[in-house]
């Protein structure tokens, strides 16, 4: 049993207590990111699953600099085939 705390294991508030100390920090909501957690690595940084979560499609796009394409018919049928007629 710990000397200090009286308890098995510690009390995280214990100075005996183990350190548990995050890998990264989120980004946006600046929570710790413990081993074994999900996270995103983003181009500014790691973020948090929660926050990934909350984001939507067009959220996350934005962050990666990307952006929806927009369908052409050309896209498809080429060309030729709307000039030639
Ligand atoms: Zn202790
Ligand atoms: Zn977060």
């Amino acid at each position: 049993m710990c000397a200090i705390c009286m308890k098995i294991p510690c009390d995280s508030r214990c100075p005996n207590a183990p350190e548990i100390k995050p890998v990264h920090i989120c980004i946006d909501c600046g929570s710790s990111i413990f081993s074994g957690e999900k996270y995103f690595e983003g181009p500014d940084g790691p973020i948090c699953k929660d926050c990934m979560d909350d984001m939507t499609t067009d959220d996350v796009l934005e962050m990666l600099g990307e952006e929806y394409s927009t369908a052409e018919k050309e896209d498809i049928y080429g060309m030729q085939a709307w000039t030639d007629s």
